[in-house]
C-alpha cells in the first residue's frame, strides 16, 4: 500500500513537471514572434505551434500537405522551398532560406532544423518560420541611403563618383567625352536665411525631381549638398549635349517653383562645365574643375554657363597661392598702408585722405588690394586685417593730427564681412577712443553691392555709427545695382562716383548725361559726392562744372605713404 501511494505521488510529481515544462516551451514559442512545426518520424505526428496562423490561413495535419505552402510563396521561392523543407533526403542537418509570401510580400525566413538518431534516420524534423520583413526593409534602406539623396532622389556625391568613374573608363575604351556639370543655385542663401530651411529644402527638393525627370543610362545626376547638383553625361551630343541639358533647365527656370505654402520664387543657377579628356582624366579632377569654373561663373554675375579653360584653372591656381602668402603675411603683418589725398573740387583744398592697403609679398612683389582683398574676405583673414587697417590708419591721423592740426577726414574701406561681426562698432570705438580721435573725423566705406546682398542688418549698423557722428560713404557707386530710387532712404553721407564714370565722362556723351543727373539728384538728397579715378585736368574741370564736390585721383594725389602725407599737411598748412 505504501508502495503504491509512492508511485502515485511520484507519477503526479512527473506530470506536474510536464505540464510546467509543456507550459514554459509554448510561452517560448508564442513570445518568439516565429511559428513553428514539429514533425515526429516514428509516431508521424505533425504538429504546428505558436504564430501559425499569423503566417499560413491553414493547419497541417499530415506530412504530406506541407506542399500546400508552395501555393502561398512567390514563384520564384517555390523550388529552393520544396528543396529546404525536405533536407532530410540529402541527410542535412540543418538549412535557412528566405521566402516572400504571394499576397501580403511578407519576407520569411523559413529554417528546418533534422534530429537524427546513432543509426543517422531522422526521428524529428522542426521547421521555424520567422517574419524578417521588417529588417529588410531597413537593409533595403540602409542601401538607398548608400546610394540616393535622401532629400532629392537623385544619387548621392559617393555613388555619382563611382558612377562618373565607370563613364571615365567606358570613355576610355570607346574614346568618348564625358561632360560634367556643376550646378550651384544662385544666391540660395538669401532663401534659406531669408524664408528658413524648410521653405529652402523645398527649393532645392523641387529642382532636384525636375533633374531627376533627366536622367537616363548615359546621364546620371546626384545632390551634393546643398544647393549644389551634379551631372554626368556620357557622349554629350545631340539631345545630351550639355547646351541642351542647360538649356533645358535655364528653361524650368523662367516659370517660378510653387511652394507647398502657394509662395513662387524664380531661380536662376551657375554652371561649370569640364570634359574627359581635355580639362581632367580623373573624376576628382574633372568634378573640381568644373566646380572652378561655376566658380568663375558666378564671378561673372551669375546665371552663367561656365565651361572650362586653362586659363580659369591657372587664375584659380594663382589665387590659392595667394591664399596661402596671405596667411603668414598676416602673421608677419607684410602690410603697410598707403593714403590717397582727396581734394574739395572749388578750391582744391585737401579735404582728407583714403586709406589703402598695401601688401609686398616675400619677393618684394606688390600684390593689389584688389587681388587678395577677394581672397581675405573668403578665407576670414579679412578680420585681422581690417582691424590692422582701422588701427594703422588712425594711428597715423593721430600722429597728422597732433603735428598739423589740419581738420580733416580719413577714409576706410571695410569689407561686409567686417561689418557683420558682431562687435564691429565696439572695435571701431575701442580703436578711436585709443589714438584720441573723434568720430567725427572718420568715414567708413561700403560697397552697393554689400548694402543689396544684407540690405536690413548692414542698414541698421550704418545708422548706429552713424547716429555716433561716424560718416558713411557709398563706394564704387555706378557699378552695381545703381538705381538712385533706393539712394532715398539709405543711412550715407557721402557717395562715390565710380572710375569707370569718370574714365569716359569727356568722350562719351551717355555717360555724361548720367553723371550729371548722379550729381544733381545725389544734391538733392543731402549727400556729398566724391569722383574717383580723376586722372586728367580735363575731367577735373568737368566736375567741377558740374559741381561735384570732391575730388580725388592720379591727377591731383597719388596712394602715398604717411610721410607723403605729411609733406602734403605741411603745404596746405
Ligand atoms: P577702391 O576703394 O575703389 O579704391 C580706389 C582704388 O582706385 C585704389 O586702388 C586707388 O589706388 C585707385 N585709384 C585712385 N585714383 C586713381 C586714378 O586716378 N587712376 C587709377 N587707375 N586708379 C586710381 P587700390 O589701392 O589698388 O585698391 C583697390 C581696391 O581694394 C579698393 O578699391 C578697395 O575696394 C580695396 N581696398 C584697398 N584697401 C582696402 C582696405 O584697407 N580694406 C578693404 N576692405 N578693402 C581695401
Ligand atoms: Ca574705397
Ligand atoms: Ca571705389
Amino acid at each position: 500500500m505504501e508502495e503504491l501511494k509512492y508511485q502515485i505521488d511520484l507519477l503526479s510529481a512527473m506530470n506536474q513537471k510536464l505540464i510546467r515544462d509543456e507550459k514554459m516551451l509554448r510561452l517560448i514559442c508564442e513570445t518568439s514572434s516565429s511559428a513553428f512545426l514539429y514533425y515526429n518520424y516514428e509516431e508521424k505526428r505533425i504538429q504546428t505551434i505558436a504564430n501559425w496562423s499569423h503566417f499560413f490561413p491553414f493547419t497541417i495535419t499530415d506530412m504530406k500537405e506541407l506542399t500546400k505552402l508552395y501555393d502561398f510563396v512567390e514563384e520564384k521561392d517555390v523550388i529552393p522551398l520544396r528543396e529546404v523543407l525536405f533536407i532530410e533526403k540529402q541527410g542535412m542537418k540543418s538549412q535557412t532560406i528566405e521566402v516572400k509570401l504571394k499576397e501580403n510580400r511578407i519576407c520569411i525566413e523559413v529554417e528546418v532544423n533534422i534530429i537524427y538518431d546513432e543509426m543517422s534516420n531522422p526521428t524529428d524534423k522542426i521547421i521555424r518560420f520567422k517574419d524578417v520583413t521588417k529588417f529588410n526593409v531597413q537593409n533595403d534602406e540602409l542601401t538607398y541611403m548608400a546610394y540616393y539623396d535622401l532629400l532629392t532622389g537623385l544619387y548621392n556625391r559617393n555613388y555619382f563618383v563611382r558612377l562618373l568613374g565607370e563613364f571615365v573608363r567606358r570613355a576610355q575604351e570607346e574614346n568618348e567625352i564625358v561632360a560634367v556639370m556643376f550646378v550651384d543655385l544662385d544666391d540660395f542663401r538669401r532663401i534659406n536665411d531669408g524664408m528658413g530651411i524648410i521653405i529652402g529644402d523645398e527649393v532645392v527638393q523641387a529642382v532636384g525631381q525636375f533633374l531627376f525627370e533627366m536622367m537616363n543610362d548615359n546621364i546620371h545626376i546626384a545632390h551634393f549638398n546643398s544647393d549644389v547638383y551634379c551631372i554626368a553625361v556620357y557622349s554629350p551630343c545631340g539631345a545630351r549635349s550639355v547646351e541642351t541639358i542647360y538649356r533645358t533647365l535655364k528653361e524650368r527656370f523662367k516659370k517660378p517653383f510653387v511652394l507647398t505654402n502657394g509662395q513662387e520664387i524664380y531661380i536662376t543657377a551657375s554652371v561649370g562645365v569640364a570634359e574627359y579628356p581635355e580639362a581632367a582624366t580623373t573624376t576628382l579632377d574633372l568634378i573640381n574643375c568644373a566646380e572652378i569654373v561655376m566658380f568663375k561663373a558666378k564671378s561673372l554675375g551669375k546665371d552663367k554657363i561656365q565651361y572650362f579653360d586653362g586659363a580659369i584653372l591657372d587664375e584659380f591656381l594663382k589665387n590659392v597661392s595667394i591664399e596661402n602668402k596671405l596667411k603668414e603675411a598676416v602673421f608677419a603683418q607684410n602690410f603697410t598702408m598707403y593714403f590717397q589725398p582727396q581734394f574739395r573740387t572749388a578750391d582744391k583744398a585737401l579735404r582728407g585722405v583714403e586709406a589703402l592697403i598695401r601688401w609686398k609679398d616675400d619677393n618684394g612683389k606688390m600684390i593689389s588690394p584688389a587681388v587678395f582683398i577677394p581672397i581675405a574676405e573668403k578665407n576670414g583673414a579679412i578680420i585681422p586685417i581690417g582691424t590692422w587697417v582701422i588701427e594703422e590708419s588712425l594711428k597715423a591721423y593721430a600722429q597728422w593730427k597732433k603735428k598739423f592740426h589740419y581738420p580733416m577726414i580719413i577714409s576706410l574701406n571695410i569689407s561686409a564681412i567686417q561689418y557683420k561681426q558682431p562687435d564691429f562698432i565696439d572695435k571701431v570705438l575701442h580703436i578711436l577712443k585709443k589714438y584720441e580721435v573723434s568720430p567725427y573725423e572718420i568715414e567708413l566705406e561700403i560697397t552697393e553691392s554689400i548694402l543689396i546682398d544684407d540690405f536690413e542688418e548692414i542698414t541698421e549698423k550704418l545708422a548706429v555709427l552713424r547716429d555716433i557722428g561716424i560718416k558713411i560713404s557709398l563706394d564704387d557707386f555706378g557699378t552695381g545695382y545703381s538705381s538712385l530710387s533706393y539712394l532715398k532712404g539709405l543711412p550715407i553721407d557721402t557717395l562715390k562716383i565710380d572710375k569707370s564714370f569718370i574714365d569716359t565722362v569727356i568722350t562719351d556723351e551717355n555717360t555724361k548725361i548720367i553723371t550729371e543727373s548722379i550729381i544733381y539728384m545725389v544734391k538733392k538728397l543731402g549727400f556729398e559726392t566724391i569722383a574717383e579715378g580723376v586722372e586728367t585736368e580735363e575731367q577735373f574741370r568737368y566736375l567741377n562744372e558740374i559741381s561735384c564736390d570732391i575730388i580725388q585721383g592720379f591727377y591731383l594725389g597719388k596712394p602715398m605713404p604717411s610721410e607723403d602725407i605729411e609733406e602734403l599737411l605741411a603745404r596746405e598748412c
